[in-house]
């Protein structure tokens, strides 16, 4: 009773005397006061499987040894906790660790700035570095991308208009823009994006850089083609526009390597990097290429950007997962959640579309109910569209399933079936019904609808077996009729 109270208690009073602006704690009324791994203990007693994992910061779970460990030892060195941006044995080794595993060409060439312990600053800071290294203002970013909260990140992220950002198309298979997905589709965006570049008369001036997600996290789980990538890197590279890779989210082996990157061989001239870096401690770099580095001092200043207690977790972490192949495990158990996710589609209509890479996984809901191509349900911020969204010459009803394979490089365009309309209510009651099954899971994309999973990349094959077993049950709870 005791704890239940107190449960409570502290629920009520949060809710009383927090920000509306609160976010994960709407969703999530719990209450952690112990974790370990990949689960997380309520003041209520009550157990949960946690595929939140701080917003993919987690790479080794909740207090994980080697991290424990290693903050412990500085604790008790008696090193200074506060220093500014003073070097120090702990940053020494960390930014040692750091370069070692980042691509070798950049890694031969990197200077690195520690930033305000957040992703955002860092963006901020490639901005503001790319901006100075070029004398050039615009910025070309993508549809659905994320980047973070403050003024400049916001501004390359979808859904916050800058007339100095240009908007390119993401590539994507469900909701392609082009209405082909698969390679196809992903070669139209990157002629989109040169064609932009090269017309005189295009509206867009030549930018100072470009900033994507090699994997689109908030945005909804999107994966960049591989070979799309390289067609960014191609057409960045020839017009000395600077790329910027914002491997905040898929960085430390999320997707299958160590940074996403790596998958299409690319090497970005800028790395935005935090999470995971830190250990579960607030960390933010840049990393980019030593011509860049022309800025003055004091060009991007922050009084926390010597934060020793995250650089040692931080170094402890990239080693553990570098030691223990920890991006292969994810890739290996990513694909096969990815299976098995896709098999569950295959009973549940409500499901449009599976996708991810590695431990970065998604699965997007949609209305089976309503005709494809319709505009979604109004509901929060979903802006319903007048009148008949529903385009009549996709008459026949779309198999999620075959959806998926549209697209035929080198061939005829094949046209794909028009996706269903995302469905934000089923995904909450989904993210509920999880939750009472001691699951914790995101919610991501465009109308969050997209049920997102970033399991530690320590988990068990039994964990992630819990896992799949939990959320398939919450799906057939959630999409029973009369649910409520
Ligand atoms: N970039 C990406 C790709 C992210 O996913 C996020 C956060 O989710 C950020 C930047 C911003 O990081 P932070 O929330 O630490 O400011």
């Amino acid at each position: 009773m005791g704890h239940s109270a107190a449960h409570e208690g502290i629920l009520r009073r949060q809710a009383a005397r927090e920000s509306a602006a609160r976010t994960y704690a709407r969703a999530l009324p719990i209450v952690p006061v112990r974790a370990r791994g990949l689960t997380i203990e309520g003041a209520d007693g009550q157990r949960y499987l946690d595929c939140l994992s701080g917003a993919g910061t987690l790479a080794l779970g909740h207090n994980h040894p080697v991290v424990l460990e290693a903050i412990r030892k500085v604790l008790d060195s008696g090193a200074p906790l506060h220093v500014l941006d003073l070097a120090t044995p702990v940053k020494d080794a960390f930014t040692t660790e750091l370069f070692h595993t980042l691509p070798r060409e950049l890694a031969d060439r990197a200077r690195i700035q520690f930033c305000g312990p957040a992703g955002t600053d860092a963006v901020e800071a490639a901005l503001k570095l790319v901006r100075t290294a070029t004398g050039r203002e615009g910025m070309l970013a993508f549809t659905g991308a994320y980047h973070g909260m403050t003024a400049g990140a916001l501004s390359v992220s979808g859904g916050a208009p800058d007339v100095r950002v240009a908007r390119l198309p993401y590539p994507q298979d469900y909701r392609c823009p082009f209405g082909i997905g698969g390679a196809d589709g992903a070669e139209l965006a990157a002629r989109w994006t040169e064609n932009l570049l090269d017309d005189t008369k295009s509206g867009v001036p030549r930018p100072a850089g470009m900033i994507l997600e090699p994997v689109q996290g908030e945005g909804g789980v999107i994966p960049a083609p591989d070979g799309w990538l390289r067609r960014m890197r191609e057409i960045t590279a020839a017009r000395a526009i600077p790329l910027i890779a914002d491997e905040v989210q898929t960085g430390v082996g999320r997707t299958g390597t160590f940074w996403a990157v790596e998958h299409s061989g690319v090497v970005p001239d800028v790395m935005v990097l935090s999470k995971a870096i830190g250990g579960s401690l607030p960390l933010a770099v840049v990393i980019y290429r030593d011509d860049l580095d022309v800025w003055q001092p004091g060009a991007h200043a922050g009084t926390f950007r010597g934060n020793q207690l995250a650089m040692a977790a931080g170094a402890a972490t990239l080693a553990y997962v570098r030691e223990n192949r920890l991006a292969e495990r994810a890739g290996v158990l990513g694909t096969r959640m990815l299976a098995q996710l896709r098999s569950l589609a295959t009973d549940h209509p409500c499901i449009g579309e599976v996708r991810g890479r590695g431990l970065m996984i998604g699965v997007e809901l949609v209305d089976p109910a309503a005709p494809p191509g319709a505009a979604p349900a109004a509901s929060g911020d979903v802006i319903p569209v007048a009148s008949g969204g529903a385009i009549p010459e996709a008459s026949s009803p779309v198999d999620p399933v075959a959806a998926r394979s549209a697209g035929t490089p080198g061939g005829a365009l094949t046209r794909a079936p028009r996706p269903l309309p995302p469905a934000p209510e089923l995904a909450a009651a989904v993210q509920r019904e999880c939750l009472r099954r001691g699951l914790i899971v995101e919610l991501g994309g465009r109308h969050s609808s997209v049920v997102r999973l970033l399991p530690p990349l320590t988990i068990t094959d039994e964990q992630a077996a819990a896992i799949l077993d939990r959320l398939s049950d919450a799906i057939s709870a959630a999409a029973r009729p009369h649910h409520g």
